[in-house]
Formats: structure tokens, C-alpha cells, sequence
């Protein structure tokens, strides 16, 4: 099969970099290792959710097989999703921008590294993704950079909880604001508007974005793109003048395939990625492909993570809806970051045990149970903390030859550790949601342990050298002229916001970019050597 452009994964990356070609008449197919999931199953896959099944759940378990290893694992168990529209399938929807202070750690506070590209470079792909994902909020993030344009969707109001976190943190200082989400406060795009109905991490209603339904079907309807589902990327060919000629897969029958294409543009998520890269590698590239600097697969990163709760005395009213409408980012931004990692604060909708969890913990029967219940449920508050990860060369994805997967290939081993930096963020953390919760008139104030988000940053780190970073800032590879890494993979430092809006706004641009090296090119009329791209 031949193509101009060859995209591998259809999730929030590579379905946008898709569509952004297929609009500009380029021929693309894309290769996506999950099956598609038919809207019609949404409702039966809500039932199996309440039930804690998976039903996003690879149908080849094996290919999801993984090794964590270091002082804090990082487990991926419902922390990514096989299937067009990727993880944002069962993602929270949260969108925000990063702030521009995000991008020059190593400038204004003297470590890591500064990204390659500013805030205000991104900014008019930022207002079209949150176009195109339909972001519900309003101006009132007193930590916002500017922006230039408003929010496509009025926010969502806050609820009861947030009132009375609202009332509690003005005293503090502390200031609330609403939390920009990819979910239908009205209806938009084509999709309905929230209901209510709190199973988000499969929303039966679309009203929550999905790769699939917000960029997946335009593309489609294009006659420009075709997606091979359950065709999973084994490695990518390289021909003799240093270009990638073909991506080899299989189907489930693990008959092997290639596609052909000028332009490879790899959107697996930054694990995937990252050992496609390395499974790549060939006697001429011993340590894979693009690898030159030997950072693919360094500087892993995510969001590391707890939740304070505490009890009130009167009934919270939580569980209403799935997701959370009020947040703080004060301590993401001003805030001394050479020493302690910034954090976001979410205020939660829904915290504590579900009716459900307290009824089988109880060991109560009959009347004694319906009381218990009563009188245990919808009192606990909640606050989530996502905290800054700083990129550290020895949390890496490499390859474990000894666990394999469906296809005999070695699996991803994810070296994941938390250190100070980030330690130091959550204590901060836990004490400013102490202070809140003591405002309030809480007791039994708990702290969970340390997990992360489902957010994986790093492991093809973008830059201006070659000797220290993996891709360019139009995300191509320093390497290989015809290759493109797309996704979270390529972020400097992590920040304390969830990624996938950052993402979504790279994929465009660098979509916007492939498509202008692809005309420029046929411009110059160059048919023997079709994989070449201009440089810029
Ligand atoms: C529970 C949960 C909640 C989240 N909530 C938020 C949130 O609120 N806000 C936010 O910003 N982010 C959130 N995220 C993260 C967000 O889902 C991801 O950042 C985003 O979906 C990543 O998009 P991607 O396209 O880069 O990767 P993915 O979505 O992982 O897509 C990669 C695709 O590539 C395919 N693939 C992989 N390897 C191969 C191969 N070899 N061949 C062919 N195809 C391949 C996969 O099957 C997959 O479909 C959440 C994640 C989880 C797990
Ligand atoms: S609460 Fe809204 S976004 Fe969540 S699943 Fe229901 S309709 Fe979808």
C-alpha cells in the first residue's frame, strides 16, 4: 500500500495531524494497533464501567504486556487505551494550556531545560484546538497567559462543593476558578450536551471529546484518509539513504504488511513511541532509529499525584456528575520552582466511597445496612493534586526483551522514580489542602498515596541540537529526514497541567508544517527522492 503520509496511532496526536492533512488534500493512512469502537456500544460499555470492567480493553491483551521497575513504578493498567481515538476514549477531558512560564524552567529558574518554542508560538494552535475539541471555560484563571481568542463554549457553573471551597479559600488567599474541559456545556460540534450521568471515562453521550468523534469522521469523510485498524507497527524500514521507506505491521493473523509512504509520522503515545524507535534499530543503527543523541526513551515524565480528603458534617452532595468544575493553579505559576515542583489543585465532585464500596465494606445486613449507608455516604471532600515531574535521564522506557508481546517483539520497561523536587511539591500540597479543610470544619483529614496520572510525557525530547534532544520543534526527527514524532513524547518538562491540549495544539502545527514540506517539494518536482522533505 502506498501513501504520501503514514501516520502510526490514531489518538488525539495522530487523528489531528490526520485530519490537518487530509484538509489540504494529502493522501494519508494511518496504521492503528486498537480496534474501532462503535458509538452504538457506548451505553453497554457505561454498564460494564459501574461493573469496574475495562471495556476499552485491548481485544489482544497480550500487546499491552510492560515491565515498571524503580523505586516508584509507574503502572500503565487503565492508563492508556488501544482503539481509534486513543486514550482520549476514556480520558477526564481537562484542557489546559501550559503557561508560558512552563516553557523556560532552565531560564527563569535554573534547571532543566527550556522548550524550543514560547508560549506565544503555540498560542494561535492552542485557540484551534480548543476549536476543534469544543473546551468549555471562561477567562477567570487569574495564572492564565493571555489568550486571543474566547472560549469556544460557556463553562460549566460550579457545584455545590465548589461554593463552599470557594467560600473557605478566599480568606486564605487561595483563588478558585473554573476548569477548562473538552465536554459539552452546550451542544456543540454535532454532539449532545453533558448529561449528567457521571460514567465520563466512557461517556455514553459524546458529549465529552473524542478523537473519534471530534476529528476522526471529517477526516474521514475527506476521501483523503484511510485507517487499517488492529494493524499494529512492528518497525519502521529504513532505505540506503538514511530515510524510513515502510512501515511494517501485522493484523492479529500476524501476517506481516508495509505501507509505503514519503512522509512516517509516529503518534503512538510516549511509550509506544518511544519503542517503536528502539525495536527500529537495525546493524547499522544498533541503538535504533533517530537515536543518534541516545535519548529515545529518556527523561520519562508524568503528573505525580494524591488526593486529601476530609469529612464535613452535613452531606456534600457528591457523585452528581463525573468530573470535577473548579480548580486552582496558583501554585503552579507563582511560585520559586528551582527547589519544589509547581502543583494544580482540583477541587473534586466526587470523593470518598460510592454508596456501593460502603455497603460490601460494612459487613451489615437489612435495615442496619440501609442506615449505615444513609448516614456514611456523601460526606467526604476532596482535593486531587497533580504535581510537576522534572525530566531525569534515569526514568527511561527501554526494551525488555524477556517479556514479549502478542507478536513476539520485546515489551516496554518504564524506569520511573520521584525525587525531592516533586516530594517536597506534594507536602506543600498536602498543607495548603490541610489549611483549606481546617477552614472548612473537616475532620478526618487523609491523604492518599502517591499514584500518577494517566499522563506519559518525554522520551523523544524536542530541541535545537541534535546531541540533546530527538526532534526539532516542528517535531521531525534530527536523524531521519521523513520522520515525525508526534505527541507528549516530545515535551521538555512536564508542567503541572494535563498534556493532551498541548498535544492536540503540536499535532496541528506540525500537521500545518508536513503539509507545507510536502508542496514545496512536489513544487520542485524531485521523483527521485520522494521520501526527501526540505529542511525547516
Ligand atoms: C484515565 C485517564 C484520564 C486522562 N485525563 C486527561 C485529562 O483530563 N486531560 C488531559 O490533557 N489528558 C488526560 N489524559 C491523557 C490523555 O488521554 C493523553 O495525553 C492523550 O490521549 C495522548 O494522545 P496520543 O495520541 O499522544 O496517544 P494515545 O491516545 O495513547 O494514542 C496512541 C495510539 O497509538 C496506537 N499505537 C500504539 N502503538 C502502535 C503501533 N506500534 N502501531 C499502531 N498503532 C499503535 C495506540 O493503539 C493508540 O490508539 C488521561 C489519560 C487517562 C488514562
Ligand atoms: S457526565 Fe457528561 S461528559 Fe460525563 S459521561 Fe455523562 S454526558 Fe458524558
Amino acid at each position: 500500500m502506498d501513501a504520501e503520509v503514514c501516520v502510526v496511532g490514531a489518538g488525539a496526536a495522530g487523528g489531528i495531524v490526520a485530519l490537518e492533512l487530509a484538509r489540504r488534500g494529502i493522501k494519508v493512512v494511518v496504521l492503528e494497533s486498537g480496534p474501532r469502537h462503535d458509538f452504538g456500544q457506548r451505553r453497554e460499555y457505561a454498564r460494564r464501567y459501574l461493573k469496574h470492567e475495562n471495556p476499552w480493553r485491548t481485544p489482544l491483551p497480550e500487546l499491552d504486556r510492560y515491565t515498571p521497575g524503580g523505586p516508584t513504578p509507574y503502572l500503565l493498567d487503565w492508563k492508556r487505551v488501544r482503539g481509534v481515538g486513543g486514550s482520549t476514549l476514556h480520558w477526564e477531558g481537562y484542557t489546559l494550556r501550559l503557561h508560558a512560564d512552563d516553557f523556560r524552567l532552565r531560564s527563569l529558574h535554573g534547571i532543566a531545560e527550556d522548550w524550543p518554542l514560547s508560549y506565544q508560538d503555540l498560542e494561535p494552535y492552542y485557540a484551534r484546538a480548543e476549536q476543534s475539541l469544543g473546551v468549555a471555560g471562561t477567562p477567570d484563571d487569574p495564572w492564565a497567559s493571555p489568550r486571543s481568542t474566547p472560549f469556544p463554549l460557556p463553562p460549566f457553573p460550579y457545584s455545590t462543593s465548589d461554593v463552599r471551597f470557594d467560600s473557605a479559600c478566599r480568606p486564605l488567599g487561595i483563588a478558585l476558578h473554573h476548569l477548562p474541559q473538552a465536554r459539552n456545556s452546550v451542544a456543540y460540534g454535532g454532539r449532545a450536551p453533558c448529561q449528567a450521568c457521571s460514567t465520563c471515562h466512557v461517556c455514553p453521550t459524546g458529549a465529552k471529546a473524542s478523537i473519534d468523534l471530534t476529528h476522526v469522521p471529517e477526516a474521514e469523510a475527506t476521501g483523503n484518509v484511510r485507517i487499517i485498524t488492529e494493524a499494529t507497527v512492528l518497525k519502521l524500514e529504513v532505505d540506503s539513504s538514511g530515510g524510513v521507506s515502510a512501515a511494517r505491521y501485522a493484523r492479529p493473523d500476524k501476517v506481516e504488511q508495509r505501507v509505503t509512504a514519503r512522509v512516517f509520522v509516529v503518534a503512538a503515545g510516549a511509550i509506544e513511541t518511544a519503542r517503536l524507535l528502539l525495536l527500529s534499530g537495525s546493524r547499522d543503527l544498533p541503538s535504533g532509529l533517530a537515536n543518534r543523541s541516545g535519548l529515545v526513551g529518556k527523561f520519562f515524565m508524568s503528573h505525580p499525584s494524591i488526593e486529601v480528603t476530609g469529612l464535613a458534617r452535613d452531606k456534600v452532595h457528591p457523585f452528581r456528575i463525573g468530573f470535577s468544575t473548579a480548580m486552582s493553579r496558583q501554585f503552579a505559576v507563582e511560585r520559586d520552582r528551582a527547589t519544589r515542583g509547581a502543583f494544580m489543585l482540583e477541587f473534586m465532585n466526587s470523593a470518598g466511597p460510592t454508596p456501593e464500596r460502603i455497603a460490601v465494606t460494612s459487613g451489615k445486613w437489612g435495615q442496619a445496612l440501609r442506615q449505615h449507608v444513609q448516614d456514611d455516604f456523601g460526606r467526604r471532600l476532596g482535593i486531587r493534586v497533580y504535581c510537576e515531574q522534572l525530566p531525569d535521564r534515569i526514568n527511561a522506557v527501554s526494551l525488555n526483551p524477556r517479556v514479549t508481546d502478542y507478536y513476539g517483539n520485546p515489551g516496554p520497561y518504564i524506569h520511573s522514580s520521584v525525587g525531592r523536587y516533586e516530594r517536597r511539591a506534594l507536602d506543600d500540597a498536602r498543607e495548603v489542602a490541610g489549611r483549606i479543610f481546617s477552614a472548612m470544619g473537616l475532620s478526618d483529614i487523609r491523604r492518599s498515596n502517591l499514584v500518577f496520572a494517566g499522563h506519559q510525557i518525554g522520551t523523544c525530547r524536542m530541541g535545537t541540537d541534535p546531541g540533546t534532544s530527538v526532534v526539532d520543534p516542528n517535531l521531525k526527527t534530527h536523524d531521519v529526514p521523513n520522520l515525525y514524532l508526534v505527541g507528549s513524547g516530545c515535551f521538555v518538562t512536564a508542567s503541572s497541567s494535563p498534556p493532551t491540549l498541548t498535544i492536540a495544539a503540536l499535532a496541528i502545527r506540525a500537521g500545518e508544517h508536513i503539509a507545507t514540506q510536502l508542496r514545496r517539494s512536489a513544487g520542485k518536482g524531485d521523483p527521485e527522492r520522494p521520501q526527501r522533505l526540505e529542511d525547516g
